[in-house]
């Protein structure tokens, strides 16, 4: 498993909760991903489109030896088995599953834009990756992710919703 790759999660339809550890616990059980590292989980206000429950968001780090479109390609598997729909662009969603980052890599092809092309701009995407790794850097941007976060507008709508227990990964998802 010779990649480090990040992913955010979102869901704001159904049982949010359920369907972000149903996910997690899918992509454990890939042969080819480890989850390595979750963070807590935040409920934040929508954006973009405001007109829509709230959102629980996450980030969680895995180890993959897929390539950056094989992992897009479960991904979208996931999401389609969560029944995900694409109605109103950032609309209501049972599940949303982006990749943030592969390695250090930039990808640019029609499918995928790593990284996530609007995570910088992003609180519920940065805080819980800081919770991560705060000295992770972003390629292709200059500045820390500290920085980064500090001139944030949006940081009010992120709030701590279930915190991170210790340091065993999986004692979020079981209860
Ligand atoms: P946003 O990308 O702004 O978060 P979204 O997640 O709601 O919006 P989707 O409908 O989930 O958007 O995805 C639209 C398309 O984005 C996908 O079909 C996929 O090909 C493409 N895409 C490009 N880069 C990425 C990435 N890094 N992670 C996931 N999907 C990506
Ligand atoms: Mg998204
Ligand atoms: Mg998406």
């Amino acid at each position: 498993m010779n990649v480090e790759a990040y992913i955010a999660l979102g869901s704001n339809m159904g049982n949010r909760e359920k369907h972000l550890k149903k996910a997690i616990q899918t992509l454990h059980f890939h042969p080819s991903i480890i989850v390595e590292n979750i963070s807590s989980i935040y409920e934040t206000d929508p954006i973009g489109f405001t007109d829509q429950d709230e959102f629980l968001n996450m980030v969680i780090k895995i180890n993959t030896d897929l390539s950056a479109l094989e992992l897009l390609n479960v991904l979208q598997d996931i999401e389609k088995s969560h029944n995900r729909k694409r109605e109103v662009k950032w609309g209501p969603r049972t599940l949303d599953l982006d990749i943030l980052l592969y390695n250090h890599e930039n990808i640019e092809t029609e499918q995928l834009i790593v990284p996530h092309p609007r995570m910088h701009e992003r609180a519920f995407v940065l805080i819980p990756l800081s919770e991560l790794d705060k000295n992770i850097r972003i390629p292709s941007r200059k500045e820390s992710l500290s920085t980064i976060i500090d001139q944030l507008q949006d940081k009010e709508g992120v709030r701590i919703w279930k915190q991170k227990n210790g340091v065993d990964v999986f004692a979020l998802l079981e209860n």
